[in-house]
């Protein structure tokens, strides 16, 4: 059995499902609940630095807000969630890792309307350790991105569990030796990646994210960073970019909570400037770090 799914290993990884703390190999959920037939259900994930999540606020916020877009109740008050956070980060003895947090609509006949009486949604929390020497070498280094087509639906600002094309796109990217997809829409601007959000800094030193619409998700670490930059009175533009402008840009990288700023250093093969990480990238993840509370970033 493979390590991660056994009842025995990895020893003390504990998982929380509708109410219980189980050991992480045999927590389940019911055959019929939704998210599994039908992907009715949203997630968040936040990074973990010495016990305590990073940006929890603004990512209950999101969560809360995925699930009013898609009609599903809270779970639990906030509070109450809280207290599960921390529950989860002291049982598992993760303190630096990533937390997972799935809201399903819960499980019922399965039935594209939702049954009249709402089932109770599923909560799941799962946590693991993070690969800090993998992330460590990704920011020494760079990674390269791949362009690939954004086939998603018409809802990316909603964080649902549906990432089958996030899939495809990051495995197309793998394949062509690049860490991280970039999908691009039908008239050559990059949306966002496939789990991480899009920047470029272009000649003059101003830093361009896409703006937020229903192609994108209004990513927590885009937030933060974005508030850091005003602050630190850094040039920056909020608007969409072509494949053609990302490749002219003096400095590329992707955010997102499970990395911070990770800079890109070439796409689709093709060297990003002089093919080493930038200043600007190198002080956006200074001023993310000092205003989110990361020890080691
Ligand atoms: N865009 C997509 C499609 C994502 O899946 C994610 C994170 O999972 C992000 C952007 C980055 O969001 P955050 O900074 O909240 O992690």
């Amino acid at each position: 059995m493979k390590k991660w799914l056994s009842t025995r290993a990895p020893a003390g990884r504990i998982a929380y499902v509708n109410g219980r703390y189980l050991p992480h190999g045999q927590a389940a959920v019911h055959i019929e609940d939704r998210a599994l037939q039908l992907g009715d259900g949203i997630y968040e994930v936040t990074n973990v630095i010495g016990g305590k999540p990073i940006d929890e606020e603004p990512h209950l916020d999101r969560m809360e807000r995925s699930l009013r877009e898609l009609g599903i109740a809270m779970p639990m008050g906030r509070a109450a969630l809280k207290l599960v956070m921390r529950e989860m980060i002291a049982r598992n003895r993760i303190p630096d890792g990533l937390l997972y947090l799935q809201v399903t609509r819960g499980a019922s006949k399965r039935d594209h309307v939702p049954p009249k009486d709402a089932p109770r949604p599923t909560l799941i929390l799962t946590m693991r350790s993070q690969d800090l020497a993998a992330l460590a070498a990704r920011l020494d280094k760079g990674i390269g991105v791949s362009t690939q087509p954004d086939i998603r639906w018409g809802r990316c600002d909603i964080k649902t569990v549906q990432l089958l094309p996030n899939l495809l796109a990051k495995q197309a990217a793998k394949a062509a030796g690049a860490f991280e997809a970039w999908l691009v829409d039908d008239d050559g601007y990059v949306t966002e990646g496939s789990s991480t959000n899009a920047w470029i800094v272009d000649e003059g030193g101003t830093v361009i994210t896409r703006d937020l619409s229903n192609a994108i998700l209004p990513g927590v670490t885009r937030l933060i960073m974005l508030e850091a930059m005003a602050e630190a009175q850094m040039k920056v533009v909020e608007r969409k970019f072509t494949v053609a402008e990302a490749r002219k840009a003096r400095e590329a990288f992707i955010s997102s909570a499970t990395g911070a700023a990770v800079p890109v250093v070439s796409i689709d093969g093709q060297k990003l400037g002089d093919g080493v990480p930038g200043a600007l990238t190198r002080r956006i993840r200074d001023l993310y770090a000092a205003k989110a509370g990361l020890k080691n970033a």
